[in-house]
Order: structure tokens, then sequence, then C-alpha cells
């Protein structure tokens, strides 16, 4: 039902001007601007993350809009070019009906950085946010309506997985998706015989964040900020540190966890305001329990524990450390503020470890010699790669995507423009001109051959 009715409204709303869109679309960013505190505590509220955090997020969001009609204009616009016969156009057509999933941890920016670019290029919209965040896909949907798009342009829908596996199996022409790998893998499986569905998966990693020398508590601020925030819930988050092994890594090691013992985590409204909040879920957290005592009984060392907190649920718990040097660890995202520390005897058994994963999203290196930075630069082997910056740095103005098992080769942010239009070529005569010399082999009307 909702599929039809967004086909319905793709043959009007691909034939509006783009000066229209635009407009539409900053009338969006109107009515997000006038409900920006509502839609920050939303989202705190729904996810656990602190308030500002949900702030950010809307901001975000709000940046999302010029960002994304600059990158309509800049990647996927016009282009004319003259000929003897005329022009060659280059021109980007939609695909016409996109339906997007969106993630739980950022409930806001992240279906916004698929549902902005998509509606620009002129494409209808079936947005399901995750069941976990019901109320912020609602808030969203408002503030489109208050945009005045025609009916159907954007269409929201609720429910869990079967709600997007319904979705997915209707009449779509692309599936816009940022979530788990294991989600990602079954939608690549499903649309093998669908090449008429364009598919942006942008998926989970196993980032690895080298910290080679550097003053420990420099490298340790950039280390938290990288595997901690957020409660280690971000895709960009890093989950296997890479240090020297010897007396300067294990200093790096325990300045981290130093600082570590000094974050705040608490509800998303707590004062003082807290580094981080809960995990999803108390499920979740006994899932990564599960997935941390499974290390440790292979051989992990604890560093710092995965622990519950006291008076608070389940889903409240502490940044762990754990040393698996030497012990063989899956290779999967542990969506959670676990980070496993790898001693590497020299520079290059750093690079291998860091490269040793399917996934292929964020990396860093903390370092001050370039030399270093330029050899990991040039064989890191992920869609974000960070040099003295947390690895979960990132901008709306880059490409954000990744790798192997973290995509398929469709970054989003500034590249969302790419995936939500095609490129189609005209060659262009205003009247038709007599080609018939050009013909070889034409008989000529005496009977004689043209290029005789
Ligand atoms: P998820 O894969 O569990 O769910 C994402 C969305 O897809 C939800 O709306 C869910 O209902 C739906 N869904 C899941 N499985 C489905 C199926 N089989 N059929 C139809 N619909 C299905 O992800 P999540 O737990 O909400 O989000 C966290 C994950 O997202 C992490 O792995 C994280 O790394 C990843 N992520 C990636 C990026 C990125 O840009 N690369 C950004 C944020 C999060």
């Amino acid at each position: 039902m909702a599929i039809a009715v967004a086909r319905r409204a793709f043959s009007v709303w691909s034939v509006t001007p783009l000066s229209e869109r635009i407009g539409h679309v900053r009338a969006f960013k109107a009515a997000l601007e006038a409900d920006t505190e509502l839609l920050a505590r939303t989202i705190a509220e729904e996810t656990g993350k602190p308030l500002w955090e949900g702030r950010q997020e809307v901001a975000s969001m709000l940046g999302k809009v010029e960002i994304s009609i600059t990158a309509k204009i800049e990647r996927a616009g016009e282009r004319e070019q003259g000929m003897p016969f005329g022009r060659a156009i280059l021109r980007h057509r939609p695909h016409g009906v996109m339906a997007v999933l969106g993630p739980f941890n950022f409930p806001g920016h992240l279906p916004n950085g698929h549902i902005v670019p998509a509606l620009l290029a002129g494409n209808s919209v079936v947005f399901k946010p995750s069941e976990e965040t019901p109320l912020v896909g609602e808030m969203m949907a408002r503030c489109w309506a208050k945009a005045g798009l025609p009916p159907g342009v954007f269409t929201l829908v609720q429910g869990g997985r079967d709600t997007g596996a319904a979705l997915v199996s209707g009449n779509i022409d692309g599936l816009l998706f940022t979530g788990s790998a294991g989600a990602g893998a079954h939608f690549r499986r499903l649309f093998v015989d669908r090449p008429d569905v364009i598919l942006a998966l942008e998926l989970g990693g196993n980032n690895p964040l080298i910290a080679w020398d550097g003053d420990p508590d420099a490298v340790a601020s950039v280390v938290i900020q990288s595997a901690f925030v957020t409660a280690g819930q971000r895709c960009s988050c890093a989950r296997r540190l890479i240090v020297p092994d010897g007396a300067e890594g294990d200093q790096m090691v325990a300045a981290v966890a130093a600082m570590a013992d000094r974050l705040i985590i608490g509800q998303w409204d707590d004062i003082p305001e807290p580094f981080h909040g809960p995990l999803i879920s108390a499920a979740t957290a006994a899932s990564v329990r599960t997935a941390v005592a499974a290390r440790i009984a292979g051989g992990a060392r604890v560093i710092r524990p995965f622990e519950s907190i006291a008076g608070r649920s389940e889903a409240f718990v502490t940044p762990a450390i754990i040393d698996v040097t030497g012990v063989t660890v899956p290779d999967e995202e542990i969506f959670a503020p676990v980070l496993q520390v790898t001693r590497a005897a020299g520079f290059d058994a750093a690079i291998a470890a860091a490269n040793a994963t399917a996934y292929g999203l964020a990396a860093g290196l903390i370092s001050s010699d370039e030399g270093l930075w330029r050899r990991y630069a040039d064989r890191a082997r992920a869609g974000v790669v960070n040099w003295n910056r947390p690895t979960t740095g990132a901008a709306g103005t880059m490409p954000f995507g990744g790798l192997g098992a973290s995509g398929n080769h469709r970054p989003s942010a500034y590249y969302a423009a790419d995936y939500c239009a095609y490129p189609a070529a005209s060659f262009e005569a205003e009247k038709v001109n007599d080609l018939s010399s050009d013909i070889k082999g034409l008989r000529s009307i005496s009977g004689t051959m043209s290029d005789a």
C-alpha cells in the first residue's frame, strides 16, 4: 500500500523542478529547527544517549540539508558540452521508490542522510525507523508533513524486522540501508536477482586504531573518544587498539584504562552530564557479556572488566579493555564499549594486524611520525582513515562508507547523491539532419556507392 502510494507520487515528484524540490527540503529544515530541543530530547530518551549527543545529532540533521543540495548539484547535476551536431548532455534521473531502513544508534541523522538526498534527486521514500526509536521517526515524518511535500512522496511505516522484510519484498527501486553487517549480507543475497534495485549498504566494522607513539594521556584521550563514545554504539568506534609491544605500549594502555575510570556514565538527563549512557537494551548487554566471556575463556587478559553498574538497569555497563595478543578472536563487531588490545612487534606487524579483518569501515593511526602515517595511509583498507584523530571523526562534506563486509562501495554522506540517481547521457540535435553521407556502403540513387 505505502509503496503503491509512493509510486504514484513519484510520477509527479520526479518531474517537479529541482528548485521546487529544494524549497520543500529547506522547509523541512525550518520545521526541524523549530523542534530542535524536543527532537534532541526524544533522541536522547529513546536511545539513552546523553542530551548533548542528541543536540549534536539534530545539528547534523540540519547541516545535512545544505550539504545535500551542494552535493546534488556538484555530483549529480547537469552538464552540457557543445558538439558539431548540437550538444551532449549529462543528466541524473531518480530511481523511483526508495525504501529507507534506519538503525537505532543515530535514529535521526543516519536515515536523514539517505532521505534528504533521495528526495532532492526526485525519488519518493518509504521510511521505516528502527523499532527501538519509533518516536524519532514520527517526529521526522511530522517535519516532512510541514514541508508541504505532495502526498505520498514521503511515507513513514513503523514496525520491526517483519515490517522491514515486507517493505523490501515489495516493488521498490532502491534500498538505502544503514545497520548491521548481518542484515546487509542478507539484503545482498535477497537482491542478487534484482539488478534493477539499487542497494546502498552502510554497515558495521571491526575498526582498528594503531597507537604508536605520543604523550600517553593525549593518546588516551583520542582512544577514549574512538572506542567508548556513545557507549561504543557508533559504527566508526575503534574495536581494536594496536600498540607497540613493550614499555611504550604498556604506558598507553595504562593511560587509557586510567582515563576510562574517570568517565561519567549515566542517564541521558543526569547532572553532571554523562560521557555515555546505557546500551540500547539489557538483552544487548547480556550478549556482549557472553562475547567478552568467550574471549576471556580463550585466553584474553582483562585490563578493565565489562560490568554492570550498581543501582542502574542492566543496560548500563562500564567500558572494558581486554588484551587479546596471541589469542584467536572472531572477526566481528562488538557494538559496545569493549576495546581489544593487540601488541605488535613492529609497525609492519601493526599494519598487518589492523588489516586482518573482513570489514573496512574506519581506521586510525596515532603517531607524530609523518612517514609512518604515509605508510599506513597507503596500506589501510578502510573508507575512513584518520591520523591523530578519533576514528569516530567524520563529516557530511566527505564520503562515508566502508569496504568488504562494511558496505557495497556505495558510500553515503557527501556521496549519497551518487546512489540516489543514475546518470543518463544524451546526444541532441534540435532538428533532424540528413546523415546519409555518413552511411558507409550506401548505394546512391543512381546505383553508385556513396563512398566510392
Ligand atoms: P539492525 O541491522 O539490527 O537494524 C537496522 C534496521 O534494519 C532496523 O530498522 C531493523 O528493523 C531493520 N532490519 C534488520 N534486519 C532486517 C531484516 N532481516 N529484514 C528487514 N529489516 C531488517 O541494526 P541496528 O542494531 O539498529 O544498528 C546498529 C548497527 O548499524 C551496527 O552494526 C552499526 O555498526 C551499524 N551502523 C552502520 C553505520 C554506517 O554508516 N556504516 C552507521 C550506524 C550504524
